[in-house]
């Protein structure tokens, strides 16, 4: 089976033998050894200084790396400003207000692009904004948000940015430095190709220094960071799970590394793109507006997705639907994951054929 939902992905045997591992306890040596590669290789995606950058891994799914981010560095006296237009912006701010976060939204349509004016006009405004968080792909719809924009907005009001990466992280350009990020969650199963259950966050050192009193256990960034620079852990960690993203940060390196992969999921949406516009299937969003991850198209008139799907699945590809308000007017085809252009071409030719079936 093919998984082209936008995680867990479809392994590469490398990977896969890699959970066979050997046993290991989470308080011998072996194991910090591989905590410690993962740090060192997960700053080194996108060429960060471990200086003044630290990975702090956790064991969880993405969203628990969006709870660690977001409850861990937004300190009791200041006040967050989400950017939504998607249902993973929607959940930063629903973290937000469960923590009891100083927290307001500008809400826009999904898959709209984001209004700078509106960003600008109300950063401007007191109360004053400490902290924004933003999606940078915003997997709902495929849009790629504009991260360069939005952060120089934030770099001019001094506005700390804490960013949900988990669908862009080792794919798309993130310029942590340049564009001022304090931090930024991601996980092992989206694009570098791990399985789920080990997830992280990028921090910039110095923000942990002003997070203030923990808001919970077990995402608590600062006290998990201070354990993994000592060579510790403060609870036991889904060990399987990091034997997995070891080996495929040593894949994603011998394969050269986030260009290389942004330039083969690129190939490969496009590849998806020009197959479906072969058969009158539509994008959602205009390429230049999306990321090279995930893309949604617009279901065909007369076919439903559970028709697409159920036709696809039995000719060996998992497709994702549309959320919410969106699940009976889109799919989404996601090209992370251990894929080939081959794979590509077979997917066009089921569509089609699912398609043509009566
Ligand atoms: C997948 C994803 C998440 C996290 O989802 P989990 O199911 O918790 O792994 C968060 N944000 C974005 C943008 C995602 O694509």
């Amino acid at each position: 089976m093919i998984l082209l939902n936008p995680g867990p992905v479809t392994l590469s045997e490398r990977v896969r033998q890699a959970l066979l591992s050997p046993d290991l306890c989470h308080r011998e040596p072996e194991f910090f050894d591989l905590q410690d590669e993962i740090r060192a290789r997960l700053l080194d995606v996108h060429d960060l200084n471990p200086d003044d950058w630290a990975a702090v891994l956790l064991s969880g799914s993405g969203t628990a790396a969006m709870e660690a981010m977001v409850s861990s560095l937004v300190p009791d006296d200041g006040r967050l400003l989400v950017l939504e237009n998607g249902v993973y912006g929607e959940r930063l701010s629903r973290i937000a207000r469960l923590h009891g976060i100083e927290c307001e939204a500008l809400r826009h349509d999904w898959g709209g692009r984001l209004d700078l004016e509106r960003l600008a006009a109300r950063l401007d405004q007191p109360p004053a904004i400490t902290h924004l968080a933003v999606v940078h792909h915003e997997t709902t719809t495929g849009r790629l948000n504009d991260l360069p924009a939005v952060t120089a907005l934030c770099r001019e009001q001094g506005v700390a940015v804490l960013v949900d990466a988990v669908s862009s992280f080792g794919a798309e350009a993130i310029d942590f430095d340049g564009w001022g990020l304090d931090a930024c969650a991601a996980t092992a199963n989206k694009c570098l190709h791990g399985v789920p259950g080990a997830a992280f966050v990028i921090v910039r050192r110095a923000s942990l220094k002003g997070a203030g009193v923990a808001r919970t256990l077990y995402l608590d960034l600062a006290t998990a960071c201070q354990a993994q620079d000592a060579r510790g852990t403060p609870f036991t960690p889904a060990i399987q799970s990091y034997y997995a993203l070891r080996e495929a940060l040593r894949e994603f390196f011998d394969q050269g590394g986030r260009a290389t992969r942004y330039a083969r999921y690129l190939a490969l949406a496009e590849q998806v793109r020009k197959g479906f516009e072969t058969v009158g299937i539509e994008p959602l969003l205009a390429p230049a507006d999306s990321s090279v991850v995930l893309r949604a198209y617009r279901l065909p008139a007369g076919l439903s997705y559970d028709r697409l799907h159920d036709g696809l699945k039995a000719q060996g590809f998992v497709i994702y639907a549309g959320q919410g308000g969106l699940g009976g007017s889109i799919f989404r085809i996601s090209t992370m994951g251990d894929v080939a252009s081959e794979d590509m071409t077979r997917l066009v030719a089921a569509v089609a054929d699912t398609l043509g079936a009566p």
